[in-house]
Order: structure tokens, then sequence, then C-alpha cells
């Protein structure tokens, strides 16, 4: 992409709205515009990220053996009367009527809706185990939107779905979602703790939240040091196989988040030195609730004995759109941001230090098309602003590598090269600079 031709409508001015980083970073980079409150668009440098975020999500849910649909967003009142929910989610929930003067909401999550498409197809325990998800907009009319992102109104959920036929199996479902969430926020970088999270009227231990500390997060977390060390289950993790003894070294030392932080057991579990109190960022839930929506609903699937049962169901959510905003929280300085190479917008900017110096134009073209044909997807500042500016810029939207071309070191046969996160500039030749970022 060539930066006079893109739509990157930086802020110089902090704006005042702004609370945290990632809020104040996203509307000055250019990534975001608030249309009302906790509702926003995503102008074109904000969208390549969120897009970025969501594919590492569909990936490791492929690779967990979850399969993609797509639900509408608008969905029928009738269809939440049937488990009860309807009248429960209260103010929340954002009611529409139609022309036929039809009852609709704007889907907050999406467990009737799959109960009914499940129960209308699904009928045999041979067809068991099956996972659905789909990445699409919610609306939950929030009381307090803020933070950017990290508290929208409408925001952009990966939820999946899993229906097996008895609870056993079932808990397989939840450590095959446990393990793809473990892989897939250490993918963008980050490092997020699954923490005990209040449980369902099913009990025993079946809900999670995934945490990424940051200091501005909404929740207080505690829990024990060591987890921050624990290994990511590689890309060629066994789904079908025995994933517990993963789930139970993540959780056997002490995590939780305030509302169900318990001090006894945690003063007794962890030693002084390994205690840790924090803010964190829930990006993910895991959830297994068994019959909760398929008894009321009806969903039942016939064993092999013959006799009719409610399907066991669990419900996982990740926080796609949030995703951007925590990203930021856990990776940026001063000047901008510092996204990490999986989910950087670009994978890297070149900067024309004097756009229409033949030398300078035409080594930022042979830049441009090798670091594009190599995948790198650049974006290649070659407007007419003068270089400090351009510098700050790409400090701020924090690209992975910076290409410095400019007549002077031309002359001499070098460029420089950036790297955005520990900031040091290295002069190399044009080669070896491509070379570098190409790896
Ligand atoms: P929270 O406690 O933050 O309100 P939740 O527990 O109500 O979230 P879930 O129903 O578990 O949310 O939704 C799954 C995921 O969707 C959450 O883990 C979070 O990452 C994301 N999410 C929930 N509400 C919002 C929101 N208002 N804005 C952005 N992301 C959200
Ligand atoms: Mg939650």
């Amino acid at each position: 992409m060539r930066l006079s031709r893109y739509f990157l409508p930086v802020l110089k001015q902090t704006p005042a709205e702004a609370q945290i980083p990632s809020h104040r970073l996203m509307l000055r980079a250019g990534m975001l515009r608030q249309e009302a409150a906790g509702i926003y668009a995503w102008l074109p440098l904000g969208h390549r990220v969120l897009k970025k975020v969501e594919q590492i999500v569909r990936e490791e849910m492929d690779r967990a053996g979850a399969i993609e649909l797509l639900m509408p967003t608008l969905q029928l009142a009738d269809l939440w009367r049937e488990s009860g929910r309807y009248d429960d989610y209260g103010k929340e929930m954002l009611r529409i009527t139609d022309r036929h003067d039809r009852e609709l909401l704007f889907g907050p999550t999406n467990e009737e809706m799959i109960t009914e498409i499940f129960r209308a197809y699904v009928h045999s325990y041979k067809d068991l185990p099956k996972n659905l998800y789909h990445i699409q907009w919610k609306f939950r009319d929030e009381q307090r939107p803020r933070f950017g992102v990290m508290r929208g109104r409408e925001f952009l959920m990966k939820d999946a779905y899993s229906f097996d036929l008895d609870e056993e199996s079932g808990r397989k479902s939840y450590n095959q979602m446990f393990v793809a969430y473990l892989r897939t926020f250490a993918r963008m970088g980050l490092k997020a703790i699954p923490m005990k999270a209040e449980t369902g009227p099913i009990g025993g231990d079946l809900s999670h939240e995934f945490i990424v500390l940051a200091e501005t997060g909404e929740s207080a977390v505690f829990c024990d040091k060591r987890v921050l060390d624990l290994p990511i289950p590689g890309f060629d993790v066994d789904y079908r196989g025995d994933l517990q003894p993963i789930i139970d070294q993540w959780t056997s030392l002490y995590a939780a988040t305030e509302d169900v932080h318990d001090v006894a057991r945690y003063e007794r579990e962890t030693a002084p030195e390994n205690r840790m109190t924090a803010r964190g960022i829930e990006v993910g839930q895991v959830f297994f609730f068994g019959d909760k929506y398929s008894k009321p609903m009806k969903a039942t699937v016939t064993g092999p004995d013959g006799v009719d049962r409610a399907v066991q169901m669990g419900s996982y959510g990740v926080g796609v759109s949030r995703l951007a905003g925590a990203i930021i929280e856990a990776s940026h300085d001063d000047d901008g941001i510092i996204w990490p190479d999986p989910v950087a917008p670009f994978g890297a900017g070149i900067l024309n230090l004097k756009p229409g110096d033949a030398a300078c134009d035409a080594a930022c073209e042979t830049a441009y098309a090798a670091l594009s044909a190599a995948g790198k997807e650049p974006l290649l500042d070659d407007t007419d602003e003068r270089p400090g500016g351009k510098f700050a810029t790409m400090d701020l939207i924090g690209l992975p590598w910076q290409l410095i071309i400019g007549p002077r070191g031309l002359a001499e046969g070098t460029v420089e090269l950036k790297r955005r996160a520990p900031g040091e500039r290295k002069t190399l030749s044009l080669e070896s600079a491509i070379q570098a970022i190409t790896g």
C-alpha cells in the first residue's frame, strides 16, 4: 500500500475522551472512529488488525476441530422465550420491532439459536460430538461503554458451541477449546492466563476466563506467577488425544479473578514469593453448562441404548474486537503502538525521505516490490511530509519494521533499518535490509 493513496487519518492531538492507552492510540493512529457511545467504525488500519486477529482465532478453532458457520445478528424474541432468557436478560438486550410488529433482538450471544439449528438436524449420538462456531457482531447495551473497543456496545465475538452425548465427552470438548485458547492468544503475542470463573448450575470447575494482565484491566486478579512460564501447546498438539494433562498443568497453579477469589486457598497453595496481585482484561471465556439450554429447548439425541436425552453443551467466547485493544495495552510505548508481527496491519513501513529524488524513488520501489513478493505487506510512505513527521507516524502506527531510505545514505550505498520494538537503527545495504525483514 502507498500512503499517498491510503486512508490513514492520524491525529496530532490526544483525544480528551480516551482514558486508557489502547483507546488513545487507536484514535490517534486512525484505526477507529466513534459513531455513537460504544459503537465504532473500523477505519482501514484498524480493519486490517481486526481481520488478522479474526483469522488467527479462526485457524485455531479449525485446528481444534470446530466448524465455522454464520448466524444472523437479529434473532426472534420467541426463540429466547423458549430458554426463559428473554425476560431475564434485562436492559442489556437491544429489542427491536419490525413492520409486522414481530419482536426481534440484536443478538448478545447465540446459545438459543445454535440449539435451534442443532435440534433441527441432529438426532443421533452417531453425529456427535459437534462443535459449531461463528464470528459475528454482537450487541449488548452496556450500562457504561468505555475504553474504546474494550467495552463496546457493538463488538465482534467468536462464539463456539459444543454438543456431546454425555458429560465425559463434553469435558473433552471443553478441553479442546481450552487448549485452542492457549494457542490463539499466544499466537497474538499475549500471555493470557486461564482463571477459575463463576460456575453455572452444573457445578464443578468447568468455566475459565482467559485474562491478559494489564494495569488498565477491569478485573483484579490473584495468581501464582509461575503460571506465566508454563509452556504453550505446539501446533501439532493432538486434539483427539488426551488433553487433560495440559489442563491439569494450567489449572494446578492458583489463578482467580476477584469474583471467585478464595483468600484462604490462595495463601495455602501459593508461597509468598510466588503470589501476584494484578489487573487483567478478559479476552475469552469457556463454559460447560450441560443441558441448560438443550433441556428447555428439547434438543435431544438418541443414545446407543435407544434412549433419548438432552444433549450436553458448552459455549466458548473470544472477544475479537476487544483483543485489538488488549494487544495494544500489552504492547506500546510513549511513541505509539508496537504490533506483534502476526497481527500487524502491515509487515513493514518503507519511509521515502525524499520523494521525487530518482535514487530514493528507485530504491523504495525495489524494496516495495521485494517485500510485497515476500508477503510482507509493506506500507510505503511516499508522501511529501517532512522526515520528522514520517518517523512519528511510523512509530505511532507501530509496524514491526521501518526501512528508512534517504538520499544521504543512498549516496554511500546504505539505508537504515529499525525494528520497532527495541527501537535501535542499523545502517546496512538495501539488499541486507530486505533480507533481514523477509528472514
Ligand atoms: P465482561 O465480564 O467483560 O462484561 P462477559 O463475561 O459478559 O464480559 P462473555 O459473555 O463471556 O462476556 O463474552 C465472551 C467474550 O466477549 C468476553 O470474554 C470478552 O472478551 C468479549 N466481550 C464481552 N462483552 C464485551 C464488550 N462489551 N465489548 C467488547 N468485548 C466484549
Ligand atoms: Mg465472560
